[in-house]
């Protein structure tokens, strides 16, 4: 199932996870819980073949803007163009 024993990136430990996932596609935003192996030292996540697949196919539906399998949970905003400190920008 995990190809990997140890992190690929620094060699720590890894530990199963429950971890917030983010995907963004077409200006849309989902968030899911999934399960990873997460290195204990710097982090990294590891998913399972079939999560990735899931993602990717989770990511086309956003872009083709198919919403039927999804559950709105609030409303996510970018902040206005008129906003006072130029460092900020809005993302869409
Ligand atoms: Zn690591």
């Amino acid at each position: 199932m995990m190809p990997f024993k140890e992190c690929p990136v620094c060699g720590g430990e890894l530990e199963k996870k429950q971890v917030k996932k983010l995907l963004q596609g077409g200006g849309n935003t989902v968030s899911m819980k999934v399960s990873a192996e997460v290195c204990l030292r710097c982090g990294e996540r590891l998913y399972t073949e079939e999560a990735v697949q899931t993602f990717e196919l989770i990511r086309n539906k956003l872009r083709e803007q198919e919403f039927s399998c999804f559950k709105a949970v609030g409303t996510s905003f970018t902040v206005g163009s008129n906003w006072p400190d130029k460092s900020v920008q809005p993302t869409a």
